[in-house]
This record gives structure tokens, C-alpha cells and sequence, in this order.
């Protein structure tokens, strides 16, 4: 597993194949991802092909978002492709140890408990029955006067007989015949999400998806999360930015998450009349949100300079955190839980927007 940075963490957030592919989980579509078997081709993931296009291929987006924690994978299956043309198209060939055929008679072993004798299933037939070849009597009651004894092959080339045959495997694309030590043997997986970062982004899908929808009615151009540049040239994310044309208003709105929740602020750029950014924080503990989220809101909102900030505090933050933002002039939004913000969030910025 790969050590991830909190910025890092923030591009995969903000990259929209992830959010597409975070949708179908937090939406119920998806609850585990299995693998889809093609002959062909092997195991593809249809569900990620049709997000992802021909920009990655569905295992490296996948295996890039486990490593980085983001979905957690349990073996589906292994999967043998040929070395020659990696079809996935391939028979396993059981063959004589001898002379190397694959043209090889797979019988049983039959051992007549009460006499003990053992031998191939075809010798014990006779006219449609089980006639024991040594003593003569019928054998009529699986597990009781017979049992089976394991396997025994016969050579259909040289006539030998063996009880393990050898395997290969055989491509049925390019007929390349070949053994396990050149075959290429893959694992497959099916992926789920991760626990946390399905609590991250359930929040943040309740909370950010009414926000967003409620800005764009309003004519909004709506990012979220999304990245605006500052004044030192760094770039930063909050949970939602949204900007409106030149003579519109832009609103920006940006989620964040602190140890103790998440932030919403809302901020403008240079080129649009206003834009506002929003992070969200939430208590985990559901008491207060520390002053920690205004202050690295502060920080970015600071190198910004968007026309209006806001941070949606659920249920609500600390006092030294009000009082903050008050001195930072971040708009602060206190809500009970996710539908009370966005009511809140929606009453402010209309009374903003509205002037
Ligand atoms: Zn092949
Ligand atoms: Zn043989
Ligand atoms: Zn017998």
C-alpha cells in the first residue's frame, strides 16, 4: 500500500473517472465489483471500460486506486493467458508422462472391499454391471461393498498406464501448446470500496450533490471538489467552486475533511465577477468541529481571494472556531446535518446572489 498524501487523495477526489465510478457505489448501483469473463479477452471490467474510455487501461485505474487505499479487492479467480498471442482462450491438456500424449483414457479404480481386489472401472464390467474380476460377485452398493479408489489412466499412444498425468495447456487462438512455466498466470480481482472513503464520500455525495444541483439551477458553473490557483501560485482545492460568466457571479465550493470533519467554503477568481468556494467539515464524534478547519480554510481562501468563503460546520464548531471565522470573514454554516446545511447554505447564497 502506498503512503498518500492528503493532496493526492484530493486529485483522485477530484479526478471525474473516479467520481463517475464513486457514484455507482454510493448510489447503490455498485456494491462489489466482480470481473466479467470473455473468451477472448479474458476478465475485463465492463463497468470501468465505459467510465475510464481508452484513457487507462480498467486494471491499472483499479490497481492504481487500491494501492492508494481507496478500494479494498479480494481474489476472483486466477486466470491462465497464453505466452505467445495473451489469449485468454485456453484448454488444459492432460498428457502421458511417458510418451507425452494428450491422448490419454481417464478411468477409476474400483476396490471390492470384501475380497479387496482393485482395479480399473472397465474391468469390473460386465453386460451392464459390477462384476468383481477376482471373486466373481456382483458389486451393488456404492460405499458399502465397493468404493471408489482414486484414478488410473492408460495410454491411447504407447499403452502405459499412470495414475497422475502431466498437464500443458493448449491456446485455442494460436495453437501454441505450452507448460505452466510459461504460461502467464494472473490474478483477478473483484473490488469494493473502502469503508472510510465510503463515510468520506457518502457525506460529502449528500451534502455536495444537492449543493451542486441547487448552483447550477441558479446558472452556476459548478466544480466539485475543484482547484483554484493563488496569488503564490499554488493550487487549491476546496469542496466546491462555482463561478458564474464574466458578468455573472462565480461560486465556488470546496469540501474538505479535518480529523474531526469536514469544511465547506466558497470563493471567486480573477476572471469571473464573484466566485464563492465551499468546504464542508463534520464532526466524527457529533459534537463540534475544531477551529483546525477555519484555519486551513483561512489559509487557502487567504492566497484566493474569492469574493466569499463558506464552511459548512455539521452539527457545528467549536467557540474558538466561530470566532475565527468571524476575524477570517469566513461565512460559517452551522446545520444539524446534511439537509439543514444545504437549506442554510441555499438561503445565504440567494440573499448574496440575490443583491
Ligand atoms: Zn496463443
Ligand atoms: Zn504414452
Ligand atoms: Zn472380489
Amino acid at each position: 500500500m502506498l503512503e498518500v498524501s492528503k493532496e493526492e487523495r484530493a486529485e483522485i477526489y477530484s479526478d471525474s473517472r473516479f467520481q463517475l465510478f464513486l457514484n455507482k457505489f454510493l448510489s447503490g448501483e455498485l456494491d462489489k465489483l466482480n470481473p466479467v469473463y470473455d473468451p477472448k479477452h479474458g476478465y475485463t471490467y465492463p463497468q470501468v471500460e465505459a467510465i475510464i474510455g481508452g484513457s487507462a487501461t480498467p486494471e491499472g485505474f483499479l490497481n492504481r486506486l487500491y494501492e492508494m487505499g481507496f478500494l479494498k479487492r479480494e481474489l476472483y479467480d486466477k486466470i491462465i493467458h497464453c505466452p505467445a498471442c495473451h489469449s485468454a482462450n485456453v484448454s488444459t491438456r492432460y498428457r502421458c508422462p511417458y510418451c507425452r500424449t494428450f491422448d490419454i483414457k481417464k478411468s477409476s479404480l474400483i476396490e471390492h472391499v470384501s475380497c479387496g481386489y482393485i482395479d480399473s472401472e472397465e474391468r469390473f464390467r460386465k453386460e451392464g454391471k459390477l462384476v468383481c474380476p477376482k471373486c466373481g460377485s456382483e458389486l451393488t452398493k456404492p460405499d458399502v461393498n465397493y468404493r471408489k479408489a482414486g484414478v488410473w489412466c492408460s495410454c491411447n499412444e504407447c499403452g502405459k498406464s499412470f495414475d497422475i498425468p502431466v498437464s500443458s495447456h493448449f491456446c485455442r487462438e494460436c495453437n501454441e501448446d505450452f507448460t505452466f512455466e510459461d504460461a502467464n498466470y494472473r490474478d483477478v480481482y473483484s473490488y469494493s470500496l473502502d469503508e472510510t472513503v465510503m463515510k468520506e464520500a457518502g457525506t460529502r455525495y449528500m451534502l455536495v450533490a444537492p449543493v451542486r444541483e441547487f448552483l447550477q439551477n441558479r446558472g452556476f458553473h459548478v466544480e466539485s471538489p475543484g482547484f483554484l490557483k493563488g496569488k503564490s501560485g499554488a493550487s487549491h482545492i476546496f469542496d466546491i467552486i462555482a463561478s458564474s460568466g464574466e458578468k455573472a457571479k462565480t461560486l465556488v465550493v470546496t469540501v474538505k475533511r479535518s480529523s474531526s470533519g469536514k469544511e465547506v467554503s466558497t470563493s471567486s477568481d480573477d476572471k469571473a465577477k464573484e466566485i464563492i468556494v465551499i468546504d464542508i467539515a463534520s464532526s466524527q464524534t457529533g459534537e463540534t468541529v475544531s477551529e483546525q478547519s477555519i484555519i486551513s480554510m483561512f489559509a487557502k481562501v487567504f492566497d484566493v481571494a474569492p469574493s466569499k468563503a463558506y464552511l459548512i460546520a455539521i452539527p457545528k464548531i467549536s467557540e474558538n472556531g466561530r470566532k475565527l471565522a468571524d476575524l477570517y470573514k469566513i461565512k460559517l454554516i452551522e446545520a444539524a446535518d446534511q439537509n439543514a446545511a444545504v437549506q442554510a447554505l441555499e438561503a445565504t447564497i440567494s440573499q448574496t446572489s440575490d443583491k
